[in-house]
């Protein structure tokens, strides 16, 4: 049987401002939308505030393999349209805005966005995930944009037959150094240490590409270049020896920090930024709910956020 309940959660400019909405979910990754769709088919009529990235950092990945129910592996984007027509079709809604502040200490809570609007919700999801982590060497924030990268997804095509530099040693490197042969005419792969912390197929499947090389017990020291990155410097923690090494491309995977700083002193948070929840996803406040990777410094997948955050949603609902 098909349901059509789009557009059944949407206030108009006056009630937003005056009625508080059952549930705001901040953020649009897959883990909010299966947070909204569980909210949605109660009937709490949620509002996503997409945040600044639509579909989170799942957009950005080419191909998540690990996802069930994709035998082939599905893209990163399109599994973030598919959880949102799901629960579009439930009637949650989706606003173009990012939460600027937020007041917990009143009930229904409050959310000021970047456009301006004062939202009141009765719950709150915080769905808010993680953002990649900086080296914070010289040359990468003046070079990020002009040869520096985060995401491969994103800027991989500007490297076609380029030589690109990939840092890091865990999946995120591996994964996305992977994708980056598909354009770059060499990938290499400066890792802190002599040992990878990415999974096994992973690594065999980068240890195998000829496109890929490493460099061992290394780290960066600064990002050069002549408008765009022509080179960097390395430094060999085990040796102290110094070289540079010419490249076109630089793209970081060292981890990411989540986003919580909104949230600061208002939920209890542990010693790097993660919100602590009870095992039912409760935060500190009650109403309010978390969980993936703004409240999972562990597993950080995207079947574990999605499941989290439908967990943190049922709980609002009870
Ligand atoms: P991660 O597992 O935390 O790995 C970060 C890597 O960066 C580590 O190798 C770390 O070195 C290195 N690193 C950290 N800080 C550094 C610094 N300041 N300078 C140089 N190197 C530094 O992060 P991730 O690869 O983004 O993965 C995050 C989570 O997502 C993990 O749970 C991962 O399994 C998951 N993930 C899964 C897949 C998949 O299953 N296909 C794909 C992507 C991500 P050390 O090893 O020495 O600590």
């Amino acid at each position: 049987m098909e349901f059509n309940l789009s557009n059944l959660g949407a206030k108009s400019e006056d009630e937003k401002n005056s009625h508080p909405y059952k549930m705001i979910v901040l953020g649009s990754g897959p883990a909010g939308w299966s947070a909204a769709l569980y909210a949605a088919r109660a009937e709490a009529h949620p509002l996503v505030l997409s945040g600044l990235e639509l579909g989170g950092q799942a957009a950005l990945t080419h191909v998540i393999e690990n996802y069930p129910g994709f035998p082939e592996g599905v893209g990163g984007a399109q599994l973030g349209e598919l959880f949102q027509k799901q629960a579009e079709r439930f009637g949650a809604t989706m606003e173009f805005d990012q939460a600027s502040d937020v007041d917990l200490s009143q009930h229904p809570f409050v959310v000021k966005t970047d456009s301006g609007q004062e939202l009141k919700a009765e719950s709150l999801v915080i769905a808010t995930g993680a953002s990649p982590n900086h080296l914070n060497i010289p040359g990468e924030t003046e070079y990020t944009g002009r040869g520096v990268s985060y995401c491969a997804t994103c800027d991989g095509w500007f490297f076609k037959e380029k030589k690109v530099v990939v840092v890091g040693g865990g999946d995120s490197a591996l994964e996305e150094g992977l994708f980056l042969t598909r354009y770059a005419s060499s990938v290499t792969i400066v890792h802190r240490r002599d040992s990878l912390r990415a999974g096994a197929i992973l690594q065999s499947r980068a240890r195998s590409n000829p496109k890929i090389s490493f460099v061992w017990n290394s780290v960066l020291t600064d990002v050069a270049g002549n408008g765009v990155v022509e080179s960097v410097g390395l430094k060999n923690v085990v040796t102290g020896e110094e070289s540079r090494l010419a490249t076109d491309g630089v793209f970081i995977f060292i981890g990411h920090k989540p986003n919580t700083q909104l949230f600061q002193g208002q939920l209890e948070m542990d010693a790097n930024g993660y919100i602590v929840t009870d095992n039912r996803m409760h935060t500190s406040v009650p109403g309010v709910f978390a969980g993936g990777e703004a409240a999972d410094p562990v597993f950080r997948q995207v079947i574990t956020s999605a499941g989290m955050r439908a967990a943190a949603a049922i709980e609002a609902i009870k």
